[in-house]
Formats: C-alpha cells, structure tokens, sequence
C-alpha cells in the first residue's frame, strides 16, 4: 500500500535528516527512568528513537490512519504507548496520573531515590506548527507541567519565545513567566519531507521552581496586565494600561516611576522582573 500523502492541514511534515534527529537525541539527555511525552509522532521517526533511551514514550497523534500505522508497528513495545487523539482536546492530567501510577507499581523507590516529584516528566516532540503557543500553553498551566520541554518549532517563533529582556513580546512572556526558554539550534526546511516554507529550531523550555511561579490568580493578574500593556502598538505604556484597565492614568504613571519605568516607554522594552512588579502594584 502506497503511503497516504501528507496532510498540510495537521501540519504534517515528517523529519527526514538523520543527523538532526541523533542532535535532539542527544540534548534530550534522557535516562532509562525518564518518562517522555511526544506529542505527533506522526511516521515514528523521532519515537523510534526515544523509546531506546526512555522509560516510557506515550505518543499523541490525531491522525488515525499514522496511529493506526505506527501502533502496529511498535506492538510487542511494551515501553510505546501510541494514543490517537487531538492533544488539545485530550485529558492530560490523566493521563499523567495513570502512568505515574504504573511507573510507581513497577518501581516503588524510584521516586525516593531520585527526588523526583510524583509526576515527573519530559515532553520531546517535533510539533504541528499551527499549534504551537496552544500546545506550549497546555503545558506550562496543566495540573502536572512537565520538567521540561524540547521542542522543534518554527525558527521565527523559537527566537520570539527565547528573545532576551528589551525584546520581550506577549508569547515570550507567557513562556518565560514559568520557565526559561533557550534556543539550541536551527534546523533547515530540507530536514522534512514535504519541504515546509519556514526553517525551523529546537528549543529547551525548562520549567522554573513553583516557589518562583505564584499561584493561578497571580499569573491570571499578571497576563491581563501584559496583555493591556501591549494592546496598542503605536500607543505608550501608560496610555494603554490606563485604558485598557480602565486606571487613572496619573495614578499608573506614579506607579510606573515607582518601579523606574518612564511612562513613554514601549511595551517590549519592560523585562520579565518590571512586569511582575508592576503586577503587585496595580
Ligand atoms: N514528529 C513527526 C511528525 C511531525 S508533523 C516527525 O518529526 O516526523 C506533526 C504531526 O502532528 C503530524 O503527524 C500530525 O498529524 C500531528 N498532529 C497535528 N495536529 C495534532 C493534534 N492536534 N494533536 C496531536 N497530533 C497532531
């Protein structure tokens, strides 16, 4: 049977070059405890690969027909688990519940022994591009967020998600306000099959300490903050937190001066610190 042809509307273009797939290998680092969630597999490429350093690999894939096909080709793995799904829809906390579970069952001192905590895993995945900030966003705010992420993107997107202070936009700040971000290296479009329009990157998104975090309400006040902050391009800070927020835009200004922020000043030019205060003054 002739293989189906790829489908540009699930983003799929399969990786083809061997050397980057043995590059994400090796800086995926994996030990043989390491539980490892892939998110679209797709032909198995990078699975096949994973499944002989980890633990366990739970792969994610919406398409029936590449599930179907790469379920069958792995049966008899008992360390595989292909699931067809739509990773946004799916329940993940569920999911990470019962593979914690089998992972305890199997090895009840494990989690001692490497301090781990009880839900500890990594996400490695070549991903569909039409979803990215979505699939980085489940991960980061889900109930169990993984220790880290390793992910190939589109390279624009890697350098806007890893871009450094005085450069921040709402994506790198929705990413960086959890974890740090860091891009390992770029990735040319003639890697895949068929040959995307954009290069690509793998990036390492690395989760911070919880402490370092803040709860669910923190974060909610944080993004709204952000999000008024950059609601206008054209418009200063001031202008558009006192709008969008509906503040006295004197009283915002005072509060700006307070954390050494001139009320001129663009959105992208405040880093992740003068953000966070800025959420515990207004
Ligand atoms: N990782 C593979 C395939 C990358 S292409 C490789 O490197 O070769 C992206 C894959 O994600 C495709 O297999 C596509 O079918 C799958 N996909 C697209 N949308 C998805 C979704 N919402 N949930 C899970 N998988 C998805």
């Amino acid at each position: 049977m002739r293989d189906p042809k790829p489908k540009k509307s699930l983003g799929q273009n399969f990786l083809r070059d061997k050397a980057v797939l043995e590059k994400i290998i090796k800086s995926a680092n994996l030990s043989v405890d390491d539980f490892v969630l892939e998110v679209g597999p797709g032909e198995g490429i990078l699975t096949e690969r994973l499944l002989k350093h980890a633990k366990k690999v739970v792969a994610i894939e919406i398409d029936k027909d590449l599930a179907l096909k790469l379920g069958s080709r792995l049966r008899g793995n008992d360390k595989a688990e292909i699931v067809n799904a739509d990773i946004l829809e799916i329940n993940l906390p569920k999911l990470i519940e019962k593979n914690t579970k089998i992972h305890l069952a199997t090895n009840p001192h494990h989690l001692q022994e490497r301090g781990d905590n009880m839900h500890s895993y990594k996400v490695i995945a070549n991903i569909p591009y039409y979803i990215t900030s979505p699939i980085i966003r489940l991960f980061l705010e889900t109930k169990y967020p993984p220790k880290e992420m390793l992910l190939m993107v589109q390279k624009e997107v890697a350098k806007r998600i890893c871009a450094k202070a005085g450069k921040l936009s709402i994506l790198a700040l929705s990413v960086q306000y959890y974890a740090s971000a860091e891009l390992l290296f770029t990735v040319p479009a003639k890697a895949f099959f068929p040959i995307p329009e954009v290069d690509s990157a793998i990036i390492r998104i690395t989760r911070s300490k919880q402490q370092e975090i803040g709860s669910k309400e923190e974060a909610k006040k944080f993004f709204s903050i952000v999000k008024a902050g950059f609601s206008a391009k054209r418009k200063t800070l001031v202008n558009n937190l006192s709008s969008s927020l509906k503040l006295d835009k004197y009283d915002v200004e005072e509060k700006l001066k307070q954390i050494e922020i001139s009320p001129n000043q663009r959105a992208q030019e405040l880093n992740l610190e003068n953000w966070k205060k800025l959420t515990e003054l207004l």
